[in-house]
């Protein structure tokens, strides 16, 4: 559905995108995550047509956004970082406004606007106006705008950014909800957004594409390794040596325990292969009982600042 090619954006000699080479698939719902600065908005400011790139190409829907700047701002919904609000308007008068300029034909508007005011639950306050909505609301509206016209692509530039946690749960549910019938592209500099939300995340640093996966796989391929954590009713030594009978654990690590005459194990495994079995068995025959065992996944977090932490902001 959308297709990037060595998508460059220069500012005078600062460069805010690299080379950048994507596709996203129609009826995806994929996630652009990456710190401030790192070219989220830029590069969604070209997909959308209101940005020229330095070099490289966009399609969409197989259209050249260059070559064909109506027909693709048509198929995109848009809701910038900052959306494009007028406070003085009613939130109806401001969703027709913007169904004039995106020239949605008026025998369709009428249909297309309640379809729109009740997906994204402003219904009860159509006729009120904008500045007097909370921010939760305003970012509806928001929403609402890009979904005139019924567009086929949404992209989202940080749709939840300075929302209170529970307005920040409802936008969300709403745009996976969007994401049924819409192909979606969001971005977010925080992980638990497009975790919850997404089903793929391209991760861009300083103008590069430094992974692209699911959530899952992105944890699983960049640790090569599974961790446990365990709590065994015995003194250390004793369960140390009982594990270190086990092939294909890399590291045990003993700790003191909060509850009392046990300990506390955290263990590095090779990646395939799933040592709890043996874990159970060795414990047992050495009398040593578990407590609890549990997979520690490396969190997204942690994934994410190994990838866009360098050396030089790690020792500065
Ligand atoms: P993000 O949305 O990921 O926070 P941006 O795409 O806004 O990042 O910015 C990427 C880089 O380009 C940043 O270093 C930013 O300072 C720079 N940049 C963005 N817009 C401009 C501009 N109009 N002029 C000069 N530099 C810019
Ligand atoms: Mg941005």
């Amino acid at each position: 559905m959308i297709r990037a090619e060595n998508l460059t954006k220069r500012y005078g000699q600062h460069v805010a995108i690299d080379s950048l080479n994507f596709t996203i698939e129609r009826g995806e719902i994929l996630g652009f995550l990456g710190p401030n600065g790192a070219g989220k908005s830029t590069t969604m400011n070209i997909i959308t047509g209101y940005l020229s790139a330095s070099d490289g190409a966009v399609t969409v829907d197989d259209l050249d956004v260059l070559e064909h700047p109506e027909e693709v701002k048509r198929k995109i919904g848009y809701l910038p970082e900052q959306p494009p609000l007028y406070l003085d308007m009613t939130v109806i008068e401001y969703l027709k406004f913007v169904g004039e300029i995106k020239g949605v034909p008026a025998a369709e508007f009428n249909n297309s606007m309640e379809r729109v005011l009740s997906v994204v639950r402003i219904d009860h306050v159509k006729d009120r106006l904008i500045k007097n909505l909370s921010k939760g609301y305003r970012q509806r509206v928001g929403l609402a705008q890009s979904l005139i016209g019924n567009p086929p692509v949404l992209i989202l530039d940080e749709p939840t950014i300075g929302l209170d946690p529970k307005e920040i749960i409802e936008i969300r549910n709403l745009i996976k909800g969007l994401g049924k019938d819409h192909t979606v592209v969001l971005s977010s500099h925080i992980l638990p957004e497009v975790s919850a939300v997404c089903e793929r995340v391209l991760i861009i640093n300083r103008g590069k594409i430094v992974a692209s996966d699911t959530p899952e796989n992105l944890a699983r391929r960049l640790t090569g390794k599974s961790r446990l954590s365990l709590r065994v009713d015995g003194p250390a030594n004793e369960v140390k040596a009982a594990l270190r009978g086990i092939s294909g654990l890399r590291d045990i690590e003993a700790h003191p325990s909060t509850e009392e005459h046990a300990v506390d194990i955290l263990i590095e495994a090779e990646q395939d292969r799933d040592p709890r079995r043996d874990i159970f068995h060795a414990l047992s025959k050495a009398n040593l009982p578990i407590l609890l065992m549990r997979p520690m996944d490396l969190s997204l977090e942690d994934i994410f600042l190994q990838l866009t932490t360098t050396e030089q902001e790690v020792t500065a």
